[in-house]
């Protein structure tokens, strides 16, 4: 019975590597016809952030990956958020201190920086570890009654773990195959700190054990803890669950991992949605606000460290799940492409129906004095679609649909505008009366104007553009001339003559 579980820490917002670890989770779940669970790993208070976890689950409904078992949906498991879950630690670090794999230790903080100062004048780092653990005050190096006494004093105290000596761990991970650890390069993890709160790791793994998760697959920052996971699992005599290590997403460069500030450095969304950080107040532009649809969205962040078979590059949801290969995902970090991003987009918008994009914009839309037809608005989207990163593109990029042109771009009339340009497009709007509205015939008027008049089409085509749009950019003149009629065509082009 597959379970994956994706736990993330509410310490701030989703990222896109937060998302494509959401992702994978979810694929592989549902690839297996197993269960997705969202776990809320919220023991540290001092770097919860509020709002976080609503921000978390917001994004992930957005992407369209809904876990099965959740803090909001519920599920057989719960609770699903580890700050409710204080109680089943007791339970477990009481057990854990019955085994030779725990121990108390009083150090206080001062007393750690000593010694780490020390280490730092030879230096060397300080790790508290089973060469250090003999020097420092805890139940092993202190005799039975100095540590009853501590405990009656009410002397605060953590758990540590007891790393074993000169053990070497064989290790398999999915992505990365088969490695070994020793444990001498391991320290003694807190497990629980002097409030009681369990640390990550023991929450982390007692919550993967009673919650029955058969495969972890996370963050390949979390590949150093690997060999700490496994050793907890076998203090409490558990079997674990099997580990995927997932590639890092580099910054576009290539080099160094992609960072939440990278987004603001380089101007392009990190978040699924937009982010307001509640201490600075700065706002970081999400990919939703950005105007992605949340399909392209996720189908880019699928392919940033995995190939589909064939190359297939567009995907939907249900076909990612029915490709989904965990064995395939690259082990080399992923690196990040605005453009990409923003081909994917494109894809998207292009295979969307007209009526649908229509309707993604439509709140967007002012329409002039004659409001367009819908078969008008049609027509511009289906116009303007092809030419556009995202739907509200068509909005801002055809506003001349809308609206005549409030000025003439200087470079463009530099550029379109000569001496004969006035009687030209006054002649031609002579012809424009009396053409049939439709694109076809509209060229043809145009191209007979180029002729009678002797000039090439460019001499027509560039001014007239510049009295319909104010610059020359958009799709074809008659497409536009259509669209407009006969009636605002010509009285731009009156507009621009005078
Ligand atoms: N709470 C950890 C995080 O925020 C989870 C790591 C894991 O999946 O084990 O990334």
């Amino acid at each position: 019975n597959v379970r994956v579980r994706f736990a993330p820490s509410p310490t701030g917002p989703l990222h896109l590597g937060g998302v494509r670890t959401a992702l994978y989770d979810y694929l592989f779940a549902k690839k297996q016809k197993g269960t997705f669970v969202l776990r809320i790993e919220d023991t540290d208070s001092q770097r919860f952030v509020e709002g976080a976890e609503e921000y978390i689950m917001e994004a992930l409904e957005w992407c369209g990956i809904t876990p099965d078992e959740s803090p909001k949906h519920g599920g057989p498991y719960g609770p699903y958020r580890q700050s409710e879950r204080r109680a089943i630690y007791d339970k477990y670090t009481e057990q854990i201190l019955k085994t030779d794999f725990a121990y108390l230790a009083f150090d206080t903080p001062e007393e750690l920086e000593e010694i780490r100062k020390e280490y730092e004048e030879k230096g060397e780092v300080f790790a508290y570890n089973y060469f250090t653990r003999t020097r420092l005050r805890n139940s092993l190096s202190l005799s039975k009654e100095e540590t009853s006494d501590l405990l009656l004093q009410k002397t605060p105290y953590v758990v540590r773990f007891k790393m074993p000596v000169d053990r070497i761990l064989q290790l398999e991970d999915l992505i990365r195959g088969k490695f070994s650890v020793n444990t001498n390069t391991l320290d003694d993890k807190v497990l629980v700190k002097n409030d009681g709160m369990p640390t990550y790791h023991f929450a982390n793994i007692i919550d993967d054990h009673l919650m029955e998760i058969s495969h972890v697959i996370r963050g390949e920052e979390w590949l150093p803890s690997m060999g700490l996971h496994v050793l907890l699992y076998e203090a409490f005599d558990w079997d674990p669950p099997k580990f995927a290590h997932l590639s890092l997403i580099l910054k576009p460069e290539g080099k160094g991992k992609l960072s939440k500030r990278d987004g603001d450095k380089f101007g392009f969304p990190v978040f699924p949605l937009e982010f307001k950080d509640p201490t600075s107040g700065t706002v970081s532009m999400g990919y939703r606000e950005q105007g992605y649809y949340p399909e392209a969205f996720i189908n880019f962040l699928a392919l940033l460290g995995w190939t589909p078979a064939d190359n297939k590059e567009i995907l939907s949801l249900s076909e990612m799940i029915e490709e989904f290969d965990i064995e395939k995902l690259h082990k080399a970090g992923a690196r990040f492409s605005k453009e990409k991003a923003e081909w994917f987009n494109q894809q998207y918008l292009h295979l969307r129906s007209d009526k649908d994009v229509l309707e993604d914009i439509r709140p967007m839309i002012t329409q002039g004095n004659t409001p367009l037809t819908e078969e008008k608005l049609l027509k511009i989207v289906s116009l303007m679609k092809d030419r556009c990163i995202y739907a509200k593109d068509i909005v801002t990029e055809g506003k001349f649909f809308f609206k005549a042109p409030s000025y003439y771009d200087e470079k463009a009339v530099q550029k379109a505008w000569s001496d004969s340009s006035t009687s030209i497009l006054e002649n031609l709007s002579l012809k424009l009366e009396i053409t049939a509205m439709n694109a076809a015939e509209i060229k043809d008027t145009i191209k007979l104007a180029a002729t009678n008049e002797g000039v090439g089409i460019g001499k027509v085509m560039m001014p007239l553009r510049l009295a319909l749009v104010g610059e020359l950019t958009g799709p074809d003149v008659p497409d536009i001339i259509e669209v407009l009629g006969k009636e605002e065509s010509i009285s731009r082009i009156r507009n621009a003559v005078n």
